[in-house]
Formats: C-alpha cells, structure tokens, sequence
C-alpha cells in the first residue's frame, strides 16, 4: 500500500489544512464528554483557545494539566467546533491515518463485500470516527458525502485512501445543505461532481443479496438508495411467500424487489416521488433475469402514502403483509410529539389494510424517536385498532451502520403478525 498521496486532479486547488494546530481547552463537563469519547465539542464548551481557524484545521483538545484529549477537525460555521477524529492518543491527521480509519472501516463490512453485495456504506461518520463523512459504495463507485466544509482540505487524503482500500473507480463527492452553500471553503468543488476517475453517465448499477439495484448518486435521496434497510428486506423475503404485499414509502423498490424474489402472490409500491417510482420500475426490469421476480405482478403508485392508503382503506383492499418506511418524521426534539402522532395514523392505517394474520413491518429512522417511544406507540395504536400485535421480532442496525454513540441509534423496526 501506498503512503504517498495520488495527486487528484480535482483537488489539487484545494489548499491542505494549516500546518500549525489549533489548542483548545474545555469546561470540566465537557472534559468529562470528551474522555468519555464523544465525538463532538460544542462552541460554548470552550474555555481557552490558541488562534482562531480554518474550516478543516486540526485543532488538539487538552485538560485543565495540559494533558492530550483528543484531536479532530476545527469548524468555525457550526456550533459543533470540532469534531473529534481520536481521542485520547495523539495522532498526525494524514493519508497515513486515513488509510488505517478507511482500512478498519472496511474490516467491519468484510462479512458483505465477500458476499453477493457490492452496495455497502464504507465509513458512517460519527460512528465510525469519521465525524461528518460518510462514504458509499456502490459498485465501481464511490460517493464521499461531507456534512460540513472542515472536510474539504482533506479531501485529497480521504479519497487517496479511499481508492487503496477498496476496488472503486470513480469517486463522487456528495454534500449537504450547508456546506454547498459555503461556497468560499469550497475551492470549485461542487455538489455531485466527479473528483476521481470517468464523469458519471446516470445511475449506477450495483448488487444487493444478488439482486441489481441502480442508484443514483447525484439526483437519487441521499446517496442514491438506503442501504440501512438491506437486512430488514432480507427479513422481509423470507416472510413474503404466497403474500399480497403492500410497500408503502416504497423509494425505488427494495422491499419489493425482496418480497418478489421470496415468492410474493403481488407487489405494490406506493411513494410519493415519481422519479423514485420509474427507477423502480427500472428496478424490475433489471432483475427480469430471475424467474421469481419476473412472474411476480407488480403495481406501482405515485401518490401521497396518507391519501394512497386512505383510498386503498375507501376500496377495502387487504393485504397479506403492509411495510411502512416513511422518512425521519422528526429532525428535531420539537418534532417528536408530531412524528409519533404520524407514526401512529400509519399504523392504524397500514392495519386497515392488513387481513388478520399478516404481517406488519414498521420501520422509523427519526433518531430522536426512541426505540421505547416508537414501539409503544405502535403497540398501544394497534390494541386500540383492536387488531393486536403479536411480535416477531425487533430489529436494530446492519453492521455497515453500526452506532458509535448515543445519537447514532436511528434505526428501528418491528415484525409483527397482526391478530
Ligand atoms: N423503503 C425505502 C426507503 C424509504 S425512504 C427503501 O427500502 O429503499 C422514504 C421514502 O418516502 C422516500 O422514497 C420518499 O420519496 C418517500 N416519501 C416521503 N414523503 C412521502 C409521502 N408523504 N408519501 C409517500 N412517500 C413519501
């Protein structure tokens, strides 16, 4: 392996974080915060500071003796001010230090990559140590997404090491809301731009458990699929045989490619986005290789999922398995009343539509709606249904997401036979 950096062509206007580190020191509960290994310093923690920084300069975090805390990237635009790379053990943040992140990280996932699965999450941020970064894979591409411009001056490294570790081509830079708008730290970067290996001709097409997926790094929802779902779909296949099933939040297809293959009498598919409804369409099409998908009758409908199942509810169509996967329904604290109270009128209509004795699969991504929250909820909206649930099990995250801290736990969902 290599310890010099390739030269990115399209990074090379990017200019490399300052050589010089910035010291911060912390108050005492802070302290306790850091030792204890979160990965965030907040603004308002900061008792003591050496210089003022660049987005992206290292900044070393020590005790009230001097001691080393940890280290990671200074952001003077975000309350978060530093988000830490390693904790208690000094280190110098270079390509070195990524490849050895980058290599662990890939460790970790080597149970799927040796597999039928070319589609993975490689690095996820905070709970990998890569606080703000997180890297897919799919196929021969990669897409790096950064959450804040601190990560632009190690691009170069990140990606550099990211092409030793794992077989890719191409690389796909990715960034959220902010940091595209922070146009002076960006140096001609832009979102969606290819920053390693050919220009990207619409989406990619990698596997799944050997099904074919495409993804669609730059128009596509997040980085174009949700690979967090890969285990609950495999669930879901086993359960599906001589099923009706109805995937509601359905994106491009995954549950109902997975129910297809498992032997599913019919798919439905509803989302409300209809480019994520044709690419699942698409979807289909791809996998007409495999006779169990090909023979299985698929529906498709681009509608509102409230309105979609209300109207299914007016019809009194059934189904013999309902999988609901609605998006984060609360991205803030202040939104958790309103999300349970959502999650609540998708249960009580996703068991409108299921005859007794199928199955409901329930799912949510809010990380501020804890597992006890969001299961009692579906458990206390299903008895007033007085269509009681009965549990198969509960399921928690895959192992490329896997959750490094408290904040980290998003993923829930719930199979249950409905009486
Ligand atoms: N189950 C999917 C992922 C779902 S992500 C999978 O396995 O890949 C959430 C989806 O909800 C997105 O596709 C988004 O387009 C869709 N969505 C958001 N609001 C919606 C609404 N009101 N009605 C229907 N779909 C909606």
């Amino acid at each position: 392996m290599t310890e010099e950096p390739i030269h990115i062509e399209a990074l090379k206007s990017v200019p490399p974080p300052s050589e010089k580190r910035i010291s911060i020191q912390v108050t005492a509960s802070a302290q306790r915060h850091v030792r204890s290994g979160h990965p965030w310093l907040f603004e308002n923690s900061i008792t003591k500071q050496g210089r003022e920084g660049a987005p992206g300069d290292l900044a070393v975090i020590y005790d009230r003796n001097n001691k080393f805390l940890a280290v990671g990237l200074y952001d003077p635009l975000s309350l978060i001010r530093v988000r830490i790379l390693q904790h208690r053990k000094s280190a110098d943040i270079n390509l070195a230090w990524y490849l050895a992140k980058l290599c662990e990280a890939a460790e970790i996932r080597k149970p799927l990559s040796a597999g039928n699965t070319d589609g993975y999450r490689l690095a996820h941020g905070e709970n990998d140590s890569l606080p703000g970064l997180i890297i897919d894979r799919y196929a021969e591409t990669a897409v790096v997404k950064i959450y804040t411009p601190s990560w632009v001056p190690h691009l170069s490294d990140v990606v550099s090491a990211l092409i030793e570790v794992i077989p890719v081509r191409r690389v796909v830079l990715r960034m959220n809301r902010i940091t595209k708008n922070e146009k002076k730290y960006l140096y001609g970067l832009a979102d969606g731009g290819v920053v390693y290996g050919p220009p990207l001709e619409g989406p990619v097409v990698f596997r799944e458990n050997g099904i074919l997926f495409e993804s669609d790094p730059v128009n596509g929802q997040k980085t174009g699929f949700f690979l967090d779902q890969r285990e609950n779909r495999e669930r879901v296949e086993k359960l599906a045989k001589d099923k009706t099933v109805l995937n509601v939040f359905s994106y491009t297809g995954g549950f109902s490619l997975y129910a297809s293959r498992g032997g599913a009498k019919s798919v439905t598919s509803v989302d409300v986005s209809k480019p994520a409804i044709e690419a699942g369409k698409r979807n289909f099409e791809l996998n007409k290789g495999d006779d169990r998908i090909a023979r299985t009758p698929q529906e498709y409908i681009a509608e509102d999922a409230f309105k979609a199942m209300e109207r299914m509810r007016n019809e009194k169509r059934f189904f013999d398995m309902v999988i609901i996967d609605p998006p984060a329904l609360a991205k803030s604290e202040g939104e958790v009343a309103g999300a349970l109270i959502a999650y609540a009128r998708l249960v009580k209509l996703g068991l409108s539509l299921l005859r007794r004795g199928g199955v409901l699969v329930m799912a949510s991504c809010s990380s501020r709606v804890k597992g006890s929250e969001f299961y009692q909820t579906v458990f206390k909206t299903a008895a007033n249904s007085e269509r009681p649930l009965e549990e198969i099990e509960r399921t928690q995250h895959p192992v490329d997401h896997p959750i490094g801290f408290p904040e980290g736990a998003y993923l829930k969902c719930l199979f249950a036979v409905a009486k």
